[in-house]
């Protein structure tokens, strides 16, 4: 509880040898890292978009692509190239053709991805959601073709309930790409209707016009990912898409758009927060009581030398090594992905979802808070005592709508119903959550990370939501 974590106060003054935020500050430029996760209907061409995006800016080399598309001709799916350069499957690893690729971090000219859960999986939607709670930004793929956008949007498609989905969990900044244009013969006035139900659809779920940009691409032809238009020119498509600065230059490719996301600011001096993802005995410089855990930073920065507790349990120990994306460092801030060996913890008091704090001030652990929910498809109606499992982080935790609070308007924030017998799918809600064990949590507004949450029943993800009130006990 509150009360509890209150308890907790530092056996020692931590040592502090480096200002890391001033240090930070100026190598920041260095590190700087999005987060970035890749939605849309299944068959949009998600897979085929990023593994021709990646193919083009030269993360895969030309002889891996060449037997790509080798084996995908011999099995008369020559399309299946593109898709196969983010499949990681077994079966397609067995085919031992996954060497010499990395799917998992790409630069473009201003910035560096980390590119969140392969959307080639065929398990792809639990994968979004686990990969849209860490993500920064995202693309959402539509496909143009005519039919295509309309079952990807209208009644069970994917492309309303992943965009809700991420904006809910704190995802401002999107570039649109409409997929398979060259499939309506890149149709200008299948573009404009197709970016203007999306802008009027988005900006009702919480987007900010200026945030949203959208893209013409092909992405099984290559047309305007990494490059502005080219495959042959794409005349259809020149005649129309212009620079909006320069009527006589194309307009800008799908990797200029996300080159210009804007860096969302890492809370660096807050205190300091590590969820764990993993821990394992030993690792650099292990000791007999040391144990090194590994997750991302969500918010403050560590050093060597410095004490930490580990919430729940209230242990203590003292950071004796950083590694940070594999690299030996002095010390780490919040958006590093880092394994930390750690002195003086019990491996047996450690479990995914503990957080690692600052002593002085350590998160809160409680197992009663509220939460705004986004409902997508439950499959009976959620209603008080609903029982689910709760997600966050890596964390799963069985636990039970305890109450409902009122339903609203998502879009004006305006009470539609209180104390509502149950939640509709669609609905926004206020609730009451109270878990099985305690959970380590922030408010939504103190931690985009930490203050993130989701309800699963049955191995499906029902809703999605943020923390805005955590209650003692
Ligand atoms: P995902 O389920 O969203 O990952 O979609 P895939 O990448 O697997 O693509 C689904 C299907 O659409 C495959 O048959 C692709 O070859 C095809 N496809 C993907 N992108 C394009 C495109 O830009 N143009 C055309 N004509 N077909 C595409």
């Amino acid at each position: 509880s509150g009360a509890e974590s209150a308890e907790i106060t530092p056996a020692v003054t931590p040592k502090r040898r480096i200002d890391v935020v001033a240090e930070y500050s100026v190598h920041q430029k260095n590190r700087e890292t999005l987060n970035l996760v890749v939605v849309g209907h299944v068959d949009a061409g998600k897979s085929t978009l990023m593994g021709h995006v990646l193919y083009a800016l030269g993360q895969v080399n030309e002889r891996t692509m060449k037997k790509f598309e080798r084996d995908a001709e011999k099995i008369g799916k020559g399309s299946f190239a593109f898709a196969w350069v983010l499949d990681e499957t077994d079966e397609e690893r067995s085919r031992g053709v996954t060497m010499d690729i990395a799917t998992s971090a790409f630069s473009t000219q201003h910035r560096k991805f980390t590119l969140l859960d392969a959307p080639g999986h065929r398990d792809f939607v639990p994968n979004m959601i686990s990969g849209a709670s860490r993500a920064d930004v995202a693309i959402l793929v539509v496909d143009a073709s005519t039919g295509g956008f309309e079952s990807g949007f209208d009644g069970n498609g994917q492309t309303r309930e992943h965009a809700i989905l991420i904006r809910s969990l704190g995802v401002r900044q999107l570039v649109v790409a409409v997929n398979k244009l060259d499939v309506v013969e890149w149709s200008e006035t299948r573009y404009l209707e197709i970016t203007n139900r999306l802008v009027d659809f988005l900006t009702g779920c919480g987007y900010v016009k200026e945030d949203v940009r959208f893209a013409p691409v092909s992405g099984l032809k290559g047309v305007n990912l990494a490059h502005r238009i080219t495959a042959d020119g794409t005349p259809e498509l020149a005649s129309w898409y212009h620079d909006k600065d320069s009527a006589s230059e194309p307009g800008p490719c799908l990797v200029e758009l996300i080159d210009t996301f804007a860096m969302p600011e890492r809370p660096v001096s807050k205190p300091f927060r590590l969820a764990v993802t993993d821990f394992f005995k030993g690792g650099t410089f292990s000791s007999a009581n040391s144990v090194s855990v590994t997750g991302r930073i969500s918010q403050g920065n560590v050093q060597i030398g410095e004490h930490v507790v580990m919430v729940p349990g209230g242990e203590r120990g003292v950071v004796k090594a950083i590694d940070v994306d594999f690299v030996t460092e002095e010390w780490a801030v919040a958006g590093d992905s880092v394994v930390l060996m750690i002195q003086g913890l019990d491996i047996q008091h450690i479990s995914v979802g503990s957080v690692v704090c600052t002593p002085e001030r350590p998160i809160q652990c409680t197992t009663r808070f509220e939460a705004q929910l986004v409902v997508f498809d439950p499959p009976v109606p959620i209603t008080n005592g609903f029982p689910g499992l709760l997600h966050m982080q890596s964390l799963n935790v069985p636990a039970v709508v305890s109450r409902i609070i009122e339903t609203f308007d998502q879009r004006s924030g305006e009470v539609l119903k209180r104390r509502p017998r149950h939640i509709r799918k669609g609905a926004t809600a206020r609730v009451e959550i109270v878990a099985e064990t305690p959970v380590c949590l922030e408010l939504f507004k103190d931690s985009k990370e930490l203050g993130r949450i989701m309800l699963r029943k049955n191995g499906e993800t029902i809703a999605a939501g943020i923390v805005t009130a955590i209650y003692g006990g």
